[in-house]
């Protein structure tokens, strides 16, 4: 059985990407030296695929900062506003990825959503009415040469012109269906140049296939596919699609003149049944994605080959495949040097993910698959007990009832209360929970781990830090304050790190967003709180300042999104064993002190599932429930916040208003503050802090923008309601635009405040 993967991940084994971007961008090196960093990962990825067996390869994973991104480069989407800067092509790139402020202008980036669902972070091209879409790059050829110079013929990754078009944003009057034409043409010409360059597979990826199509995206896929295959000359296509399943353009898919269907079988709750009830062309191949692209557990053999017996009764050619790019799992176990043997075993990265490929192609060709060595190995793995099991924790979460998910009192009672307490004045000013993470903290961290500083020595500097970070804050003229969070690495890390159950890895990283890579615990047994995670912190924080100091807490939907979940229990269940947890340290932190608590859900909306149907039984029916367990008993005068990044929840406003809490902030500011004529239309109750300037830029926002951003918000929801807040946490900025920032950020809701008064 031939085999490949869908992408490999690009920032290399020890985020060698993310260094030489950051350092170019610091101005330390060259543009040539970035170039040789990035071609030397693409190489070794390139031979490690090679060596590996895989028969297709995937070239044109690689990027700079985002494959979309890319992408509206290839076609010509480019706003003027960073062409006109006049920098280099590379330069105009970032631009349109970090926004730039310099001598040349000063321009915001392009908004970033999130990639489906997962926590990776794409750039949203922008198309305008006058906006020509043609092929306007060489990266997919520039790639494609590379790796064939180097001996490989590739299969060039490009994203789909259906999910192009879907993922754009359109700041005219013209929609997608506008744009057929000229899209169908740009990549009729990027099937001709492959052709040229004696290209044998082309994979246009198109996740947007899996979600809820109306008869207009049904119209648009096919009208664009109509148009593009017929020149596809001697190159065959390959329809990628992951993420889930593509019920509602099945026979569209498979009618079309595509050469490859790929297909979901792990996240794709109905791929299999389509393929049941509908066959599957003859003349097509079935890239079938059975080898989990998103998560690091050991693949199963037995039920893998069990889908794939089946699928060989409808499909006559089967290319084995993953089920998603592996940009979304870590590199490689080879640096994992930490964990027991008795955990690592049962770990498969992307480069073990590609052994695994290899393996199961060979037991699927023998005659008797399950007398191979290597399936016997793999059930044996399979079949052992787990440790970590947690009975008391299983029964507190079995024993919980309706009530425990109530607040009381109802929210606009405690509002009253909470008003009186607090008097804080209109337009509350305050921030997300972490200030920069400076080097001094960073390297501090570092030698902790190593032993080279002293826990009393570190637990030193961190209070000196936020000593500095409350007297910084105390000077700005923040009306409720944060301790800055210099204890935590990562806002899921830490508390993974606190809590019985998790595990560790030390090179487990996976890209967020362009040079951005998180590293997610891994939950490996039950979960429970062996101490209090924050609490001498946060109790210190407050000792320094008459303000009100925010507890900063992580919740449990986000602590479990942002890590690699078991699947031996239900995301539901670990999810309540969290919220379980989380609760205690709210309780905690109320006892001792502490009148305002941030409970952070930013990564709610991610794993929210991408069909609609889907949405209340899968998700929602528990991880609004786990967030409301979290904050049901603390005392009506208990001020509760949460946090969400991004604002793309206007469909489960609902929802978000139901997680009960008294105050949620959340961004807004990438783009434009459209979210608060949905708050405004649902009569939004929780009061709220829209970010008014964007934190994933270093761009320093002038007062008057932010002015501008609180008058928006002013005409749209009740003074009395909002607050006045970056859109999220600061730890990746500098002290440098952080301080400018929130000066003119409290300046703009001074101004504001006495306009109003
Ligand atoms: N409290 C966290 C911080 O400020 C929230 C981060 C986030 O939302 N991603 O860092
Ligand atoms: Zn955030």
């Amino acid at each position: 059985m031939k085999t490949t993967i869908i992408g490999y991940p690009r920032i290399g084994n020890l985020r060698e990407l993310k260094f030489a971007s950051e350092k170019y961008f610091r101005g330390e090196i060259t543009v040539a030296e970035l170039e040789a960093a990035a071609k030397e990962i693409r190489l070794f990825n390139l031979n490690l695929q090679k060596d590996s067996g895989l028969d297709l390869i995937p070239s044109n994973d690689f990027s700079f900062y985002d494959g979309v991104l890319d992408t509206a480069f290839l076609l010509n989407a480019v706003p003027e506003r960073y062409t006109a800067l006049g920098l280099s092509k590379l330069d105009t790139y970032f631009t349109a990825a970090r926004g730039y402020q310099g001598e040349k202008g000063d321009v915001k980036a392009l908004a970033m959503k999130k990639w489906y669902n997962t926590n990776y972070h794409y750039m949203v091209p922008e198309i305008d009415d006058d906006t020509e879409i043609s092929l306007a790059g060489t990266k997919p050829f520039d790639l494609f040469t590379e790796a064939k110079e180097n001996g490989v013929k590739t299969k060039p990754v490009i994203i789909g012109t259906y999910t192009f078009l879907k993922l754009a944003r359109y700041k005219g009057s013209k929609t997608a269906a506008d744009f057929v034409e000229q899209t169908a043409a740009a990549y009729s010409a990027i099937l001709a140049k492959l052709n040229a360059l004696g290209a044998e597979w082309v994979q246009f990826d198109e996740p947007s296939l899996v979600k809820d199509m109306t008869a207009e995206d049904i119209q648009l896929f096919t009208a664009l596919y109509e148009k593009i295959l017929p020149n596809k000359g001697g190159v065959r296509v390959l329809a990628q699609t992951y993420f889930g399943d593509v019920r509602d353009c099945y026979k569209e898919l498979c009618s079309l003149d595509f050469d490859g269907i790929g297909l979901d079988f792990i996240e794709g709750k109905q791929s299999l049944a389509l393929v049941r009830a509908n066959g599957f062309p003859k003349d097509k191949t079935l890239f079938a994605g059975v080898v989990n692209g998103k998560n690091i557990w050991r693949n199963h053999y037995a039920s893998t080959l069990e889908i794939l017996d089946e699928l060989k009764q409808y499909a006559g050619s089967i290319v084995l495949n993953t089920s998603c790019s592996l940009l979304h799992v870590p590199c490689t176990l080879r640096n994992e040097t930490k964990l027991a043997e008795s955990y690592i075993k049962h770990f498969a990265y992307a480069e073990e993910k590609l052994a695994e490929i290899a393996e199961l192609s060979a037991i699927a060709d023998a005659a008797d698959p399950a007398e191979t060595d290597a399936f016997r190995r793999n059930a044996a793995l399979h079949s052992e007990q787990r440790s970590g099991r947690n009975d008391a924790v299983r029964a507190k979460v079995a024993a919980l009832t309706d009530a425990d998910f109530v607040r009381l009192p109802a929210f606009a009672e405690r509002e009253k209360i909470q008003k009186a307490r607090f008097d804080l004045p209109l337009f509350p000013t305050t921030t997300i929970g972490s200030f920069p993470q400076t080097a001094d903290v960073k390297s501090a961290r570092t030698a902790r781990r190593k032993g080279e500083l002293s826990v009393p020595d570190y637990e030193k500097l961190i209070e000196k830090k936020i000593a500095e970070c409350v007297r910084l804050q105390e000077e700005i003229g923040l009306d409720v304050l944060v301790h800055g969070e210099f204890e935590r690495n990562d806002m899921v890390e830490y508390f993974g790190e606190c809590l019985d159950g998790y595990i560790f890895t030390e090179k487990a990283w996976v890209q967020s967003y362009g040079t951005r890579c998180v590293k997610p615990p891994v939950v490996w047994g039950d979960i429970s709180r062996a101490k209090p995670m924050t609490v001498r912190w946060s109790v210190y924080a407050q000792s320094l300042t008459d303000k009100p100091m925010k507890g900063m807490l992580t919740g449990p939907v986000t602590i479990l999104n942002w890590s690699f979940p078991r699947e031996d229990i239900s995301l539901k269940e670990s999810a309540l064993q969290i919220a379980l947890a989380i609760r205690e340290e709210v309780l905690d932190l109320e006892a001792n002190g502490i009148k305002i608590i941030q409970v952070d859900e930013a990564a709610l909306r991610e794993k929210l599932p991408l069909r609609k149907s889907d949405w209340r039984e899968d998700y929602l029916d528990w991880a609004i429930p786990a967030f409301r367990y979290v904050h049901s008993g603390v005392k009506p005068e208990t001020q509760i916040h949460t946090h969400m990044c991004y604002s793309e929840f206007a469909d489960i406003i609902r929802d978000i208003d139901d997680m009960d809490a008294d105050v949620i902030t959340f961004e807004a500011s990438r783009s434009d503050l459209t979210i608060l004529d949905v708050l405004k239309e649902n009569n939004f109750r929780t009061e709220v802090g829209p970010g008014v300037y964007d934190i994933h830029s270093p761009r320093v926002p002038s007062k008057e923008e932010i002015k501008a951003a609180i008058g928006k918000m002013k005409e749209r929801i009740p003074a009395e309601k909002l607050w006045v807040n970056p859109d999220c946490g600061l730890k990746t900025r500098g002290t440098e635009e952080t301080v400018p920032s929130l000066k003119n950020l409290v300046n703009a809701a001074i101004e504001v405040r006495n306009e109003n008064s």
